[in-house]
């Protein structure tokens, strides 16, 4: 069995504890065991981060440019094999691994093309007045266990391509597909720009709390992130932090059920519902609320649930136990309230931790089931008679990623939309990203953005060049 190591400084090395286990979510089996580094490992893989950037940061942008094409290259050469491993340690289906490979080649090849400008406060006879960005130094990659390896580059790449070094460290759960990705990276790249530090023995404290670590990109749980913010304080690290979503949708009256159910299933349903700006709460309107739960559960039905590597399987595993019991307590909790399950609602008898899609109706909006972030795969389907309800309903919760609005008339559909408190709304689609479009959520679902050149300047700091001509 494989022991995947830590990236010191160029180096591969083994934990200083006992290694930890990966277990497959599907079949429960271990996939390999991974190096549990301590914090003393820690503060190596930081001193070595620091002093590569002393030449790193020098790097012409058109070099750094050409590195993560190169990276982009290797990255696509294997992508089965990273597809592979993704299914291993997270659960989803093939062709959706491939998928989070091809969108993290597409990724590293858009960061790697987005310019950098300076900026032109002032050019007159007497002055010239410029912003130019720098890097920040050392930043630390902290990331769930969702989407493991896209995340992961969407932390690593604009850090790079900005001229930083970096610190990755994946979750636990899983940090295999990372590692290969850090491996490859590494292959292009100076002793010591990037380093992975895996294990869960206090490394995601001791880097929120390391004084040689100058900026986190995190991506996982709202109380994670409020601790990442508490311990960063010290040094004034910079933050983004991507948390949790408890996305809303509103179904309008007069909309063509039969034409959006797919698309609201897929959005709600996209990686078994484990996913941050996954459509999670959908208040259809009373006229349409019968066709539009029946459509929902008929297009669940048909999921074929199973092993992610299995022909014809479309809908894998939850990735952990925690998060399966999560889902089945809050569906039973829902059955205690009257809801009516209309498809799923248990866990399936057999090996792996198998959630079956899942549709409740008859839910009110004060279940914990609608209140709270469910990362899984249930939706629940609320029933409103006036529009003005269901936007309260939609903003009444502390969490502000995504949310969307479905109806037949696309400026009425913008005009409600408009009004949802989120970082995205959408019209008539929920849950599309792409790497020239800033992403990030507001209230309790975190601040700063990612992608487009806003995300790749949350990596540097400006550096105001004040001439006297
Ligand atoms: P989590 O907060 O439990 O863990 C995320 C990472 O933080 C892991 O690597 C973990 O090891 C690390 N960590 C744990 N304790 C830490 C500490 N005290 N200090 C620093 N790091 C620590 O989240 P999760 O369960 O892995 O992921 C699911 C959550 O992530 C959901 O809430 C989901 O909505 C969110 N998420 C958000 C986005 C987004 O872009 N907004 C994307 C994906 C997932």
């Amino acid at each position: 069995m494989n022991n995947y190591k830590l990236l010191i400084d160029g180096q591969w090395v083994e934990g200083a504890c006992e290694p930890f286990k990966v277990i497959n979510p599907a079949t429960l089996e271990t996939v390999a065991t991974c190096a549990n580094g301590t914090t003393e490992q820690l503060d190596l893989a930081v001193q070595a981060a620091q002093r590569a950037f002393k030449s790193w940061q020098h790097v012409s942008h058109e070099e750094r440019k050409a590195i993560l094409h190169r990276i982009a290259d290797e990255i696509a050469a294997n992508r089965d094999e990273l597809a592979a491993l993704i299914v291993a340690e997270q659960g989803k289906p093939f062709g959706l691994a491939i998928g989070e490979v091809e969108g993290g080649i597409a990724w590293t090849r858009y960061t790697a093309e987005t310019e950098i400008p300076v900026e032109v406060f002032e050019d007159t006879e007497d002055k010239l007045i410029e912003g130019h960005r720098k890097p920040l130094g050392v930043v630390a990659s902290i990331t769930p266990w969702n989407w493991p390896f896209m995340i992961a580059i969407w932390h690593i790449m604009p850090a790079l391509r900005t001229g930083n070094t970096v610190i990755s460290k994946p979750s636990g759960l899983t940090p295999l597909s990372t590692i290969k990705l850090v491996e490859i990276i590494n292959n292009h790249l100076p002793a010591g720009v990037i380093n992975i530090i895996t294990g869960e023995r206090g490394i995601g404290s001791g880097i929120t709390a390391h004084p040689g670590i100058n900026k986190i990109v995190f991506t996982g749980s709202t109380p994670t992130g409020q601790s990442v913010m508490r311990n960063a304080a010290d040094n004034l690290k910079r933050l983004t932090l991507e948390l949790g979503g408890n996305d809303a949708a509103i179904v309008l009256p007069g909309t063509d059920v039969s034409n959006v159910a797919p698309a609201i299933f897929g959005a709600a349903f996209l990686n078994m519902g484990q996913t941050c700006g996954a459509l999670k709460r959908l208040y259809v309107h009373e006229s349409l609320y019968e066709e539009m739960s029946a459509a929902l559960a008929d297009i669940a039905k048909q999921q074929v649930v199973g092993n992610g590597m299995d022909e014809g399987v479309n809908f894998g595993p939850v990735q952990n136990k925690d998060q399966l019991d999560l889902v089945t307590g809050l569906v039973e909790d829902a059955k205690t309230r009257g809801a009516r399950i209309l498809c799923g609602g248990a866990p399936l008898d057999q090996v792996g931790y198998f959630y079956p899609p899942t549709i409740v109706a008859d839910i009110s909006n004060e279940a914990p089931l609608v209140q709270e972030e469910q990362f899984g795969p249930v939706l629940p389907v609320i029933k409103y008679a006036d529009v003005e309800n269901a936007i309260e309903m939609a903003n009444g919760i502390d969490m502000g990623l995504d949310g969307s609005v479905w109806g037949p008339d696309t400026n009425e559909a913008t005009t409600i939309a408009s009004r949802l408190e989120c970082g995205t709304t959408f019209v008539n689609t929920h849950a599309e990203i792409q790497p020239n479009v800033p992403f990030g959520g507001c209230k309790m679902s975190g601040f700063g953005v990612e992608f487009g050149l806003e995300g790749l300047l949350e990596y540097t700091a400006m550096q105001v060049v004040h001439i006297k001509k």
